[in-house]
């Protein structure tokens, strides 16, 4: 008898401290709140796109590869993940079949609601994970457009690709990448192409890697030190750099490992974290009013 209630006492220990889905969308809401205390009050985006990845990956492919690493991440270093977000600046592929470009007030609009969103279910940090090349200088615009407005939540922007745990890993894919032939890296290449082949291999097409040219056409080379709009049309019209051929089964896992570890030890920090919104709030409360501001 006493080995019976012994096995209750454990089973039922193990079942209180069993680890909640990192899913948002997967938990009910009678759990939501004990997933917010147990993430630390952190909850992750992995911001995706829906655009052509060349003529041999899927339209998905940045959404697959971020949301691969990040829910990873999360099994390592418990945060709440957010369900699919596919609102992202793409506007230079809109010429390609499948893209989908909202306007940009309204992805503004989007990414800013949902950071609300996420504060009144109870979390006090976000971590933006781009996994899009073409949201680089949207996020970091966004994360200082912040600053405009008192909120009681902090905005993090991370990398969702070159991000490691330590230099070890760094230079492990690194030494992968000097491997390839030149230029098989870049929007579609080789790198991207490794890690679809790992997370989804029945989508990539290899055999269709060279019916389309990833060479950059440089046709704005007689311009210096500007850029415009156009300049990524102007290089990759076919929306693809780089080869995808290249791609092997050792790199994309090697990526996908290193992304997962270099992400999850970013969660870690990001939750034992008091400065941020430590500062944002003397911050908010100098911003009030700027002529009481130590001079
Ligand atoms: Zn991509």
């Amino acid at each position: 008898m006493k080995t019976i209630f012994l096995l209750f006492f454990i089973l039922s220990v193990f079942i209180c401290h069993a680890q909640l889905t990192v899913k948002w969308e997967d938990l009910s809401a009678p759990d939501f709140p004990k997933a917010v205390e147990n993430s630390g009050k952190l909850c992750v985006v992995p911001l995706g796109i829906i655009e052509k990845h060349g003529p041999c990956l899927p339209l998905g492919t940045d959404l697959m590869i971020v949301r691969d690493v990040v829910l990873k991440a999360a099994q390592k270093e418990y945060v709440v993940v957010f369900p699919e977000f596919i609102a992202g600046q793409i506007n230079e592929a809109r010429h390609q079949p499948g893209t989908i470009a909202y306007s940009p007030d309204l992805v503004w609009r989007i990414l800013e609601e949902t950071c609300n969103e996420i504060a009144r279910n109870g979390f006090e940090k976000i971590i933006l994970v781009n996994g899009h090349g073409g949201n680089n200088a949207m996020l970091s615009y966004f994360a200082m457009a912040l600053l405009s407005r008192k909120h009681n939540y902090a905005v993090y922007v991370a990398n969702g690709w070159d991000i490691y745990a330590d230099e070890a890993q760094k230079r492990a894919v690194e030494g992968l990448f000097a491997k390839l032939p030149e230029n098989s890296l870049g929007h579609a290449g080789a790198d991207e192409a490794a890690e679809i082949k790992i997370i989804r291999p029945e989508l990539f097409k290899p055999e269709k890697a060279k019916t389309q040219s990833g060479e950059n056409l440089a046709r704005l080379k007689h311009l210096t030190n500007v850029s415009t709009g156009i300049d990524w049309y102007a290089c990759f019209p076919n929306h693809y750099a780089g080869n995808a051929a290249a791609a092997t089964d050792e790199l994309g896992k090697a990526m996908l490992n290193a992304t997962t570890n270099g992400l999850a030890k970013l969660f870690g920090e990001v939750k034992t974290d008091t400065e941020v919104l430590k500062l944002q709030n003397q911050f908010f409360d100098q911003a009030e009013k700027p002529l009481k501001t130590d001079q």
